[in-house]
């Protein structure tokens, strides 16, 4: 049996018993069903979900960048199951000038190194370095971001996939790109009741990114 295979430069069919996909759990340009059965990506908020939320302030340097206590456990088991972790993170800090790419880029780079040591693996982080003023394409809740990764990863299907976030803007990020939802009270949110009146729902909630990684790796039992 064939299967059709899109990249944005390529078009090919591949056998679906190909060693080139036998054993494999992503193959990043594939359409269709095989693309659903092995595409494994999950999406992730940065600040209040893998590192310290600061209330009205910016991780403005590495220094102030602070694992939260499970993150690193939780991205070495994501990792372990072939999972994709991909971050996307409004950083409107740059735009206001409290600090530069070059310091976001750096901050990127130890983050990645750490995680690595523990035996997690952060595939690509996405930015939005606007403010709203800016009127950009790309700050949450507006979904360029994931169009972004779909566009580098080929085909998402993201109504299989998790967005994992701290705040109603992440919630309503992923409800506008048709991901299924995590809230983790670990960040700028701090309890469910918090919740209750936002507009749009998650369709979980729990403590940290732990907890949302045990949801993403056992579906059937949530
Ligand atoms: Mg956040
Ligand atoms: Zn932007």
């Amino acid at each position: 049996m064939f299967i059709s295979c899109f990249s944005a430069t390529t078009h090919r069919r591949i056998r679906l018993d190909s060693p080139k996909i036998l054993g494999r759990t992503s193959f990043p340009c594939l359409r269709g069903n095989l693309c659903n059965l092995i595409m494994k990506i999950v999406f992730l908020d940065r600040d209040g979900v893998i590192s310290k939320y600061y209330p009205k302030d910016w991780t403005k340097k590495w220094e102030e960048f602070s694992f939260l206590p499970t993150a690193k456990e939780a991205l070495r088991r994501l990792n372990q199951a072939n999972y994709r972790v991909v971050i996307i993170s409004n950083q409107a800090g740059v735009s206001k000038g409290f600090f530069t790419l070059k310091t976001l880029s750096y901050i990127t780079k130890r983050m990645k190194e750490e995680v690595k040591k523990s035996g997690g693996k952060i595939k690509k982080v996405y930015y939005c370095p606007h403010q709203e003023q800016d009127n950009c394409l790309c700050r949450k809740p507006k979904v360029g971001l994931f169009k972004k990764a779909e566009r580098d990863f080929g085909y998402i299907d993201f109504e299989k996939t998790f967005f994992v976030g701290d705040s109603e803007v992440d919630i309503l990020t992923g409800k506008n790109i048709g991901t299924k939802t995590i809230l983790v009270l670990s960040g700028k949110t701090k309890s469910k009741e918090e919740a209750e009146n936002w507009q749009k729902q998650p369709d979980y909630i729990v403590t940290d990114l732990l907890s949302a990684a045990e949801i993403i790796l056992n579906p059937a039992e949530n």
